[in-house]
């Protein structure tokens, strides 16, 4: 009977915990800093006015109909998310290496790469960093891995990445085993390799017959720039790996809710593509069939358009940078008010999230006397900051500190 069944672990939906928790606070100091989603200054959702443009146009396009979407999702939507990582010269997609799926958005990219990965490829070591996004380890092992390991990336002492501890942990790793890279803007730490790290990196892992997994849920969001951000993935395409990138455009567009995301195969023999794509048909198929084309077929639109491509760009900068100045004025902030420590690591960071290195009692003061809700980790997320609320979160974190 359900009786039987035991409480599952609440880690896993913190995230989502919080904003309830957030939306249900009565202040009017109230801040949430633990979603990933982007505000304004005005601190509102943003439907991006491209994401509009391109609704009203489907919207009015009486050939569209609500059929059913082949099993690897729209065609022009998969192209031309592919190119955008790959780059519109990919020497891959060229040489037909390359497939791809449309998958609901990140999440169910790295879920049916999981799954597939696990049963297709035989493989059941995965490493992801320490941290991570709560969810890699979660989708992995209900994608059929068992061995889930971590390896070294954050010096919570430096407050920068542990480079040395991080190889280390690579060369240690077993054949086969499967590496979650993070593309760019790290999740939780908000620091990524370096170019020169990402090329010593890519060496450890062919040396060791390790897979590289990229999870790119941040493209455009880290830099502003969309070829720079996808720099580490094209690195490792141009070196002649075969590696697996899952796409989302939930950030980069504002398509939360939609669901639109990519699954990116590239393989080193483009005579193994037919078999890759009929086993990945039966992952989807048995998992949902198929996916949702609304969100698909905006991306798609803008992506196909360069007038459109060129709008989307400038919304893109227009998040990054209003997260750059956050990040400046609230180091600014702390300094003013002389919060010990150092606090140089909130500009370095980038992309949505700075991990803050407030510890779990510091984040316990900050979320019940000071209404500001974030993750237990002392991750926050600098797109909830605005020019209203900064200075209640620079003093509480200060007064968290003293
Ligand atoms: N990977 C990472 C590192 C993320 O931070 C996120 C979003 N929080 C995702 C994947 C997937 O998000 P979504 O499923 O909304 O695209």
């Amino acid at each position: 009977t359900f009786a039987k069944v035991p409480a599952g672990s609440t880690i896993y939906t913190q995230a989502f915990a919080l904003t309830k928790a957030f939306q249900d606070d009565k202040s009017d100091k109230k801040v949430n800093l633990s979603v990933g989603a982007y505000r304004t200054d005005d601190g509102k959702p943003w439907v991006l006015p491209v994401v509009r443009k391109a609704e009203i146009m489907l919207a009015n396009d009486e050939t569209l109909n609500k059929e059913y979407l082949p099993v690897l999702g729209l065609e022009e939507f998969t192209s031309a998310s592919t190119k955008m990582l790959l780059g519109g010269g990919s020497k891959a997609i060229a040489e037909g290496k390359v497939i791809s799926t449309q998958t609901l958005s990140g999440t169910g990219a790295l879920r049916v790469a999981a799954e597939f990965l696990s049963k297709q490829m035989n493989f059941n070591t995965f490493y992801y960093s320490a941290q991570t996004w709560e969810n890699h380890g979660l989708i992995f092992m209900n994608a059929g891995f068992t061995d889930g390991r971590t390896y070294r990336y954050w010096d919570a002492e430096k407050r920068c990445i542990d480079f040395e501890g991080f190889k280390e942990d690579l060369n240690n790793a077993p054949e086969n085993a499967v590496i979650i890279l993070h593309g760019c803007a790290h999740n939780p730490t908000g620091s990524d390799p370096t170019q020169e790290q990402w090329k010593e990196l890519a060496q450890i892992i062919k040396s060791r017959k390790l897979f590289p997994l990229f999870d790119c849920a941040y493209q455009g969001f880290a830099s502003g720039d969309l070829d720079k951000d996808a720099w580490s993935v094209r690195y490792f395409a141009e070196s002649g790996f075969e590696l697996l990138c899952c796409q989302s455009y939930a950030k980069n567009f504002g398509l939360y809710n939609e669901r639109v995301g990519n699954l990116v195969i590239l393989v080193s023999d483009p005579s193994v593509i037919p078999n890759v794509k009929s086993q990945l048909l039966l992952v989807v198929r048995a998992m949902y069939s198929n996916p949702p084309s609304h969100g698909a077929r905006i991306v798609a639109k803008v992506l196909n358009s360069p007038q459109l491509y060129e709008e989307w760009k400038t919304c893109i900068v227009t998040m990054a940078e209003r997260i750059i100045r956050m990040r400046k004025q609230l180091r600014e902030k702390l300094e003013a008010l002389k919060t010990p420590g150092t606090w140089s690591h909130i500009t370095t960071q980038i992309g949505m999230f700075s991990f803050t290195g407030l510890t779990p009692k510091q984040v316990e003061y900050v979320v019940n006397e000071c209404h500001i809700y974030m993750m237990g980790t002392g991750r926050i997320s600098m797109c909830g900051i605005n020019s209203s609320n900064i200075d209640h979160v620079a003093q509480s974190i200060h007064d968290a500190v003293v």
